[in-house]
């Protein structure tokens, strides 16, 4: 498998996101938090969404440069309508906006209707433990066909509808739970499709609602499902966050027909920390927690226990210095979409040269 630095396909990001049309630093937005999903071990959410990002540009489902529509305005809340505009800066500028608002009031409710694939929302969570805030985001995703099959379902009536909490840890590292509702994410049966590899045990289910390791049928033909994780409590965060996102935010549910596109929608809370109470005693209970739970005796089999957000950073050191293995297909793919846009090959591989 090809190995790439990060500012290799920082450089193949970014000149595929200015050739969908987007301005300089909304392009920059896109490459850094893709080339971030895959530094953190994410690839399911890294520069291998570049071209279903392009297939969604070339059939008007993703707008990029798009001004989001600010529906609601009001002390603590905040409703905007991203108009399916290029999701990685639709949701920083939105949870900027809500940090901007929790550091003057205390606290922000952010409804984010309607972005297009916002990636990675532990990006978002980061942004806010950065700025001293906790962060919960409830996400769904709709406009594509269901993908997840809820606890007793045989066929999908869902997405992979992610949760996210953090809040700032230990020497300025958050502690970071960030998630799909089914068992594994749909990027990765992608990948795991791409590397001609089986999905783990308890992941997939056939058209037939049989369980199944083989993510060809689910990738390649669009049948199956991917299962909620956690039996009936996964199942039921995943209904949840679709009727935060979907009802209560009020973005397009998994019930609208779809289009093609991936839409993102989110109601996120947004806490200053230090509006709240103090700061500092707020993050030396969080770390008595954190060295309470790994303080545990490891299982047989396992080194050491570990808190949400250690797995991504201890990727990202390694891949930072090892640099990060881009998959032959998921390549190609790329270089496809690349040349879809009028990319020469010179110039897509003097990107690629880093
Ligand atoms: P995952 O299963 O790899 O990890 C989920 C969480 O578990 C992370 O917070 C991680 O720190 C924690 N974790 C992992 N191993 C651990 C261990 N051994 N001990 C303690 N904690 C551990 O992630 P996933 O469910 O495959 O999701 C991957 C990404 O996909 C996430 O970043 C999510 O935001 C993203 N996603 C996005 C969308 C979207 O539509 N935008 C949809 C679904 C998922």
């Amino acid at each position: 498998m090809p190995v790439f630095s990060p500012h290799a396909l920082q450089s193949v990001a970014h000149l595929i996101a200015r050739r969908m049309g987007s301005e300089e630093a909304e392009a920059a937005e896109v490459a850094d938090h893709l080339v971030r999903a895959n530094l953190a071990g994410h690839d399911s959410h890294g520069v291998g969404m570049l071209p279903r990002y392009v297939q969604m540009l070339h059939a008007g489902l993703l707008v990029p440069n798009q001004t989001p529509d600010t529906v609601l305005d009001a002390g603590p809340l905040l409703v905007i309508d991203a108009r399916r505009g290029c999701g990685q800066r639709m949701a920083n500028d939105a949870v900027r906006r809500a940090i901007t608002r929790a550091r003057d009031i205390g606290a922000c409710v952010l409804a984010l209707r309607n972005a297009s694939h916002i990636g990675r929302i532990g990006t978002y969570a980061e942004l806010a433990a950065d700025a001293g805030c906790a962060f919960t985001a409830f996400v769904n995703v709709a406009d594509h066909h269901d993908i997840q099959a809820t606890w007793q379902a045989a066929e999908p009536r869902l997405g992979t509808n992610p949760f996210c909490a953090a809040v700032p840890g230990p020497d300025g590292q958050p502690v970071l739970l960030d998630m799909a509702t089914t068992t594994i994410a749909a990027g990765k049966a992608r990948v795991a499709y791409n590397k001609g590899v089986p999905v783990a045990d308890g992941c997939l289910i056939d058209a037939e609602g049989k369980p199944t390791n083989d993510p060809t049928g689910f990738i390649r033909d669009h049948t199956g499902a991917l299962r909620a994780f956690g039996a009936h409590k996964g199942s039921g965060l995943a209904v949840m966050c679709e009727i935060m996102a979907a009802a209560v935010a009020g973005g397009q549910g998994a019930f609208a027909p779809p289009k093609g596109g991936i839409l993102n929608s989110m109601l996120a809370t947004v806490i200053d920390l230090s509006k709240l109470g103090d700061a500092a005693a707020i993050a030396g209970d969080t770390r008595a927690v954190t060295e309470y739970v790994k303080s545990a005796r490891p299982a047989p089999g396992f080194d050491d226990v570990l808190v949400p957000g250690e797995p991504e950073r201890r990727h990202a050191a390694e891949r930072s210095e090892r640099g990060i293995e881009v998959d032959d297909t998921t390549w190609r793919d790329i270089r496809a979409a690349a040349e879809s846009l009028g990319i020469s090959t010179e110039a897509f591989d003097q990107a690629a040269a880093g």
